[in-house]
Formats: C-alpha cells, structure tokens, sequence
C-alpha cells in the first residue's frame, strides 16, 4: 500500500496494516448475525481490488421478514418517552468518539478514501447524532394552536411517528449518510429497515451495532444486503416513508415506486455543483478551498464541485495558485493519515471518469492537471484533474461525474456568472468566494442552490445540522438536518376538543338564527385582530 504524489515519487512510508487485519471473519460474523438474508455475495475493497467479505444477501421475502421484526419492535420504541429515545442518540456519539480508529480503518477499506476524508463522516454522523440527541424532544413537542371558537375549542398538534421507514444509502458516504439520515427518524419514534449499498455495509452495520450498544432496540433497526432494483424496491415497496440518497435517475424510479403506494420520500440527489471566484476574492484561501470542494474523497461527494467560474480579471492569479495545489496533491492507499486523495470507489466510477476526461480531451478541452489512471497506486486510483476549454457537447460540461475532475471557466461580470452557474437542471450545492459578504448574500437568492458556501467549499452549510439540507431541481426533494430533517419523519395530528357549546344549531336554535350568529362570531374575530 503505496502513498505517492501525482509526479509519481513517494511521500510517505506505508502503514503496516492490512486490509486483512481490518475486516476479519469474526468482526463479519458478529456484524452480520441480524441480517436476515438466506444468499451469500462478497465484497472487495476498492484500495487493492483483494477481496473484503462474504455477506449475507437478501430476497425479498428476507426483506418482508425484517419489516415484520421492525414493525414489531417500532411500537414500543415510539411509546418510550422522547428523552429516552435521545439518551440513546447521545450514548451512541461517546461510543462512536471512543472507537473512532476502527470506524476510520472500516470506512478507508470498504470506500477507499482517506483517513483524513473518512473522519469527515464522523464529523458527519455524530453532528447529527449530538443535534437530535438534544433538540428532538423540542422539535417533536405538542404545539397548542387557536381553536375555531376561542377559549372552547381546545387544539393541539401532536407529532407520530411514521413506523418503518424504509432507507437506502450510497457507498460515498456510509456512515455519515445512514447515521445522518437514521438518527432523527429513531428519534421521532420510527424504526428503519436499511439497505446500504453492499460494498459499504459493513461501516452501516458497524453504526448499527453502536446504536444497539447505546441502548437501541435490536429490531427497531433493520439492515438488509442485495442488488437496488431488488431489495431496495422490496424494502419501498413496504416502507412508510422512503429516505434516498443516491443519484438522480434512481432517485426518480424510488418516487414513482413512492407514489404509487403514496407514501412520502425524502431524496438526495446528484449534483453538478459550481464554485465561483468574484474579482475581490482572497486567492490564496479561494485556492485552498477549491482543491478541498473538488478532490476531497476523490471527488465522489455529492457537495463536490465539478464546475469553477472564474472572474477573467483573476483567473491566471487563481489558477497558478489553484493548479500549483492540485499537482502537489499524493494519492495513497494506506490505512492511516497521509495521503491526500484516495481511490475511486470501484471499475464504475474510473470508467465514468476516463470517459468524460477521454472524451472532453478527444473534443479539443486542455489537461491542466492530472487527467491518468494511476493502476501503480490502486486498481481505481485517478489523478486529480483540471480541464479547460471544455464545450456544452462534452458529457463532463453538464453531466455529473462524480470523481476528482473540475473544469474550468472565466466570466466577465456577476450576471454571466450567475446565468452560467444556474444553467444546470441540479441545484445541490454552490461555493462563492469573495471579501464582500453583503454582495455574495444577494447573490446568493439568485443561485439556485439548496445551499451555498461562502468563503468555504462545502463542510459550512453541511456541517451546519440546525439548519434545513438539500437540494433544487434534479438534486432533491424534501431536506435533512434541523426541524425539517425529523419531522419528515412524522405525522402531523390535530386533536381538537370542543368544550361547553357544539358546532352547529343547538337548544332550539334554528338554522338561520345559528348562522347569523356564525357570522357575527366571523366579524368579531376578524376585528379582534385574531390570526
Ligand atoms: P445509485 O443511485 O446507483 O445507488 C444508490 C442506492 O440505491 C444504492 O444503495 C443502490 O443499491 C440503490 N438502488 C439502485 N437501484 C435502485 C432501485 N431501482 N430501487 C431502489 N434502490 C436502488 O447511486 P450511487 O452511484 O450508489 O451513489 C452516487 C450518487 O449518489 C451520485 O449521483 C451522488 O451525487 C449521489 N449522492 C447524493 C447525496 C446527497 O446528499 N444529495 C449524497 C451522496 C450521494
């Protein structure tokens, strides 16, 4: 396991772990044993293409079995009081603090990042973990509302759970996205039957093992291993709520399948992200930032820029800063701090990233950094890339990518900037880059964007759990984190109690006396200034 910078010379020496070490028979058995799957399948890691583990796989039938254990145990579980249900949330951050280095070495092999871009997920998970664990009881509190007769109609809205929800998560980001995703539905009183992509579901299983030992329910959560078109449909076709992270054509299968039984989704979804450089940006900082929006995890994050504007006054300045940065990234696969950029997550995204870079350089674009395969480090290992002269008939132009490849464009003013940011049908995340921060404030009411980051690449907004994420456009529906991110999970119940007089004609009044009196009632709320 190699760590080597892009010119090839090693940086570092190599960690004396192996995969191997990490992923043993007996951690696979002991994370397994509540999968209910009556097939086997394997997983390999990304870092050396070895093989990782053989897991159990689930038909349909498997998934309905875990819906029955998960409905089974979700009654209870939204019948414990919320403080407890929060208590649990909040043990499952210490214990997840205190057995970080496993986590870390579990997510490096199964996902091929590196340690540094692996304890982002943590950061991730347990922001999410520490916000519910604190403010659920809050957010899931009765709320008294005016009645339709003031002082006699007594109304209060009461906040259930769902029951199961059904998950499905990527390989990008396993622990930060099933954790994050999880915890606030656990929180309000649901169980979740999960089915995380195979490749990574030893890191869901894993967080899934701490939840228990913090003190949630076995059954209340369900994980269950196969293909997406298979399992992932049993797991919609029962789920009271779907929440889905993935990209956006299998975003638009799940809503349909979703509608249908008319359940609600939440969906996460792909993203064709920009990053805009104004004449006044701080280049130094703006440089720094971009690398880390385009390249951190290689580029496979849903927040990654793939797109960076430039004003044509500073583009030379940025970019000499901007590619000097990006050529002296390494690449490693070892487990442990060092390397810079880790491997892609498998053959179907280096053949995704050779094509856009193959083909935008076969129609006239300009490597200014990186552009190769770099087998010598890992069978999925690709340079950081940055390409320029990249035309609208190029896939790499609109099309997400989702690796380490950005290309680069110089506007004249604000508005081109604007109108060339937005013309994608995403609106994930943007990143803007200035010393003004009033100007990029009304700037960004004009991006359409689920989030922007100011003078920073992603991890602000993101990072931000009390406030709403999501995305625009083709990159989502409905958002995680903050009030939004639970009660999603929720039913809203109103419960009205009349007291002393009914609502209608009563005592011998007849119909037009009790309506003139209604209307009366109208005129003096109306004038009382009630809401
Ligand atoms: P994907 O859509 O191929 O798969 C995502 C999950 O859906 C996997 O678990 C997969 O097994 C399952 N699946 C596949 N077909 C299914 C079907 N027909 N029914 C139900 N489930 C099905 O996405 P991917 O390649 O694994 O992940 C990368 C994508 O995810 C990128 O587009 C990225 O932008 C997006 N993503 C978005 C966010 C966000 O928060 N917006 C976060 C991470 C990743």
């Amino acid at each position: 396991m190699a760590i080597v910078s892009t010119n090839g010379n090693p940086v570092a020496p190599t960690g004396p772990r192996t995969t191997a070490d990490v992923v043993t028979p007996a951690l696979v058995a002991r994370l397994t044993r509540d999968v209910i799957g009556t097939g086997r399948t394997s997983t390999s890691t990304p870092l050396t293409g070895e093989p990782l583990a053989e897991l159990p796989e689930s038909s349909p039938a498997d998934v309905t079995a875990a819906f029955v254990r998960a409905r089974d145990a979700q009654e209870d579980w939204a019948a414990t009081p919320v403080a407890q249900r929060a208590a649990v949330l909040l043990r499952f951050h210490d214990l997840v603090l205190k057995a970080q280095e496993e986590i870390l070495d579990l997510i490096q092999v199964e996902t091929g990042k590196t340690r540094l871009h692996a304890h982002e997920e943590i950061q991730g998970a347990l922001g999410t973990a520490r916000h519910y664990g604190r403010r659920a009881a809050a957010y899931l509190k009765p709320r008294r509302h005016r009645g339709v007769v003031p002082m006699l109609t007594r109304v209060v809205e009461a906040r259930r759970a769902k029951g199961v929800i059904g998950q499905i998560v990527p390989w990008n980001y396993p622990l930060a996205l099933s954790v994050g995703d999880a915890v606030p539905a656990f929180a309000a009183g649901n169980a979740i039957v999960t089915k995380p992509d195979t490749q990574t579901a030893l890191t869901v299983l894993w967080a899934r093992e701490r939840l228990v030992e913090a003190g949630l329910p076995r059954d209340v959560w369900q994980i269950v291993l196969g293909d997406g078109p298979v399992v992932g449909s049993a797991v919609i076709a029962e789920a009271d709520h779907v929440t889905f992270t993935g990209s956006t054509a299998t975003g638009r299968l799940v809503a349909k399948q979703a509608a249908d039984r008319l359940v609600g989704v939440s969906l996460e979804l792909g993203g064709k992200n920009a990053l805009l450089v104004l004449e006044d940006a701080a280049l130094d900082r703006a440089a720094e930032g971009a690398v880390r929006a385009c390249f951190t995890s290689a580029g496979q994050l849903c927040e990654s820029v793939e797109r960076l504007y430039v004003h044509e006054s500073v583009a030379d300045a940025f970019l000499d800063r901007f590619l000097a940065r990006t050529k002296a990234l390494s690449l490693g696969s070892g487990l442990g701090y060092g390397a810079q950029i880790g491997s892609l997550a498998g053959a179907r995204q280096l053949e995704a990233v050779t094509r856009h870079v193959d083909e935008a350089v076969s129609k006239g674009a300009t490597v200014l950094a990186g552009g190769h395969h770099r087998s010598d480090v890992g069978p999925y290992f690709y340079e950081p890339t940055v390409l320029d002269g990249v035309q609208p008939s190029m896939a790499v132009y609109g099309e997400e990518t989702f690796g380490p490849v950005v290309s680069v464009y110089r506007f004249a003013d604000e508005g081109e900037a604007l109108a060339l940011a937005n013309a994608t049908p995403y609106g994930l995340n943007s990143s803007v880059w200035s010393r003004d921060t009033r100007r990029v404030g009304i700037l960004a009411g004009r991006l359409r964007t689920g989030s922007v980051n100011v003078n920073e690449a992603y991890a602000a907004a993101y990072g931000s759990v009390q406030a709403p994420h999501g995305g625009m456009g083709d990159s989502g529906l409905g958002r995680r984190n903050g009030a939004e991110g639970i009660l999603r999970y929720t039913e809203a119940q109103t419960v009205a109690t009349q007291r002393l007089i009914p609502l209608g004609p009563s005592r011998g009044m007849d119909d037009a006396s009790y309506t003139a009196l209604m209307s009366r009632v109208l005129g003096a709320m109306k004038t009382l200034r009630l809401r």
